[in-house]
């Protein structure tokens, strides 16, 4: 998978590429990044990447001539190449849309700022319109960086233990069991019985058990979605 990511702040995403998973994935040659500054695309003295809005009004809009150019330089990979604009106004991102993306093999992010981007690059250059969630960023950097951790770690080869990523929360609508670790006792607080037994088949039914009243208790929406067992419905009834 290769992620290009178009930005007139190209440096906000250093150190989140040096470190930590996605740096081991690059390193892997799993995931590729390449950052495009919007600017070198801007014509003028000054380089100018916004403009005031028609029809007035507050702040600044991004113009659309340096981002089609940023867009036109992108060498689009063979396979499934997508465009997407990181936006409040777009689809809700999330467990099921990265599983979605981990399957494409080029995708090309715009991010905004000031009051956004011309509706033109909406309208013409984009595949996707993508929202982290309901408030503003004040740009789509951040959103970029959520929407590619969140991705990268569903590629094979990039976390190691690709079967953890099945047992997360949303991973079939519902939010994971609690964990525990060493020590046995902290602050009073033991780790359950069960999780000692040794005994893999109970621990299994605690979990279960556990993920599913914990869904219900702090999710029901999700809850709604899950696909339920017999065994389910009686530990959801039971209790
Ligand atoms: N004026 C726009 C509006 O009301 O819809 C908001 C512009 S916002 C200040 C600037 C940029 O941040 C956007 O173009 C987008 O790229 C990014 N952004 C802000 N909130 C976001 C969100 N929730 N999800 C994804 N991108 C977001």
């Amino acid at each position: 998978m290769r992620f290009d990511i178009l930005t007139i702040f190209p440096d906000m995403f250093s150190p989140y590429l040096k470190e930590g998973m996605l740096a081991r994935g690059v390193k892997k040659g799993v995931v590729g990044v390449r950052l495009i500054n919007i600017r070198d695309f801007a014509r003028g003295v000054h380089r100018t990447t916004d403009d005031r809005p028609y029809g007035g009004g507050e702040g600044m809009v991004m113009k659309p001539g340096p981002i089609c150019r940023a867009l036109d330089s992108v060498e689009r990979m063979e396979g499934k190449s997508v465009v997407v604009l990181l936006s409040p106004q777009g689809k809700p991102f999330d467990q099921s849309v990265a599983w979605e993306m981990s399957t494409w093999d080029q995708t090309i992010l715009i991010c905004g700022r000031y009051e956004g981007i011309d509706e033109r690059i909406r309208l013409n250059c984009i595949d996707r319109e993508l929202s982290i969630g309901d408030y503003i960023l004040s740009g789509g950097e951040l959103a970029a960086m959520v929407v590619m951790d969140t991705v990268s770690r569903l590629i094979p080869g990039v976390l190691g233990g690709e079967k953890s990523t099945l047992e997360e929360s949303f991973e079939g609508s519902l939010l994971e069991y609690p964990q525990y670790t060493r020590p046995r006792v902290f602050q009073g607080g033991e780790v359950p019985q069960v999780l000692l037994s040794g005994d893999h088949e109970k621990i299994r039914q605690w979990r279960r058990e556990q993920s599913l009243k914990r869904t219900r208790s702090r999710r029901p929406d999700l809850l709604n979605r899950a696909k339920l067992t017999v065994e389910d419905e009686r530990i959801l009834d039971g209790s």
